[in-house]
């Protein structure tokens, strides 16, 4: 059977700002899931990991960047359930410890130009057609199967909650939790926060699964430059928030997110009394590697 025995509890964070404006806010510690099949890349993986198993096969073979949290999951995961891995990462060769940490879990890792990389059907053709024991995972591990794992986060929850926060790099997980709220009957806002420029395609993402986006709203202003970039201005607040609740945030994903939560609340956009929780979708792999740009700023 090919599940984690994990734990992910929803746990209430203080701030004097939450008391001023009479908000409650709690974390959602997907980070805790998993130390490597972190936060929303297990739940996005699951499904497709019990497939590959159904259907015999015993190979995973999956796409990201040189930074993938997915490409580490997936990479985690396939040791862990008894497969054998490939990733193709998009662009030049090059070495980091997110890389050096797929490959410890057995990941084959080929470099693929960027302009080859974009056609991933014909990668996996090209590369194993003839070979039956491979199972296709696509980059970020996004499809129906992922967005049926994400809805799990919302059936899981023990405490209902008014606003709902997570951070959206495909929009895949925020897809999922949109679902499972539907499929549950509750009534929750749901708040997507995209980390790359130009977000509004998350919409159009979030729609092929969900009908009805009258509970959900997109903040796209908080993407603080583009994907992966970052401003001192947000490195403080993951400095000044991890100090206060001992809880770590990445600047790819979470601190961005956990950012547009506090400003907003700030800004009175959430009703007094309002319950609010923040997804922590994992991926603090990201913080390591970064000492250099961290440690002018802290
Ligand atoms: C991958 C990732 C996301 C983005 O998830 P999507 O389903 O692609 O929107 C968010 N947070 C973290 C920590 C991630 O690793």
């Amino acid at each position: 059977m090919i599940d984690l025995n994990y734990y992910s509890p929803e746990e209430e964070i203080l701030n004097p700002l939450f008391n001023q404006k009479e908000v409650k806010v709690f974390v959602k510690r997907d980070d805790l899931i998993h130390p490597f099949i972190s936060g929303n890349k297990w739940r996005k993986l699951k499904y497709s990991l019990r497939n590959a198993r159904e259907t015999n096969k015993n190979h995973l073979v999956t796409f990201g960047g040189a930074y993938s949290n997915h490409l580490l999951a997936t990479a985690a995961a396939a040791a862990k359930f008894g497969f054998s891995s490939t990733g193709f990462v998009r662009g030049e060769t090059v070495e980091n410890d997110l890389l050096m940490l797929c490959r410890l879990f057995g990941m084959k890792l080929i470099f693929t130009e960027r302009g080859i990389y974009k056609d991933k059907q014909k990668l996996f053709d090209d590369h194993f057609r003839d070979d039956h024991n491979s199972y296709f995972i696509d980059e970020g591990g996004a499809g129906l199967l992922a967005v049926e794992g994400c809805t799990e986060l919302i059936s899981e929850l023990e405490n209902s909650y008014n606003h709902l926060f997570c951070a959206c790099g495909t929009g895949t997980t925020a897809a999922g939790i949109l679902q499972g709220i539907s499929q549950n009957h509750l009534n929750m806002q749901v708040h997507a926060v995209p980390v790359l420029k130009n977000g509004e395609f998350i919409r159009d993402e979030i729609q092929k699964y969900n009908e009805n986006l009258s509970e959900f709203t997109l903040h796209t202003e908080y993407h603080f430059r583009g994907y992966a970039k970052s401003t001192p201005e947000l490195i403080n607040f993951i400095h000044t928030f991890s100090a206060s609740t001992g809880i770590l945030l990445d600047p790819v994903y979470t601190g961005k997110s956990f950012f547009a939560l506090y400003d907003l609340i700030s800004k009175d956009h959430f009703e007094k009394g309002s319950k609010i929780l923040a997804i922590h979708t994992g991926g603090l792999f990201g913080i390591l590697g970064m000492a250099k740009k961290f440690n002018e700023l802290i």
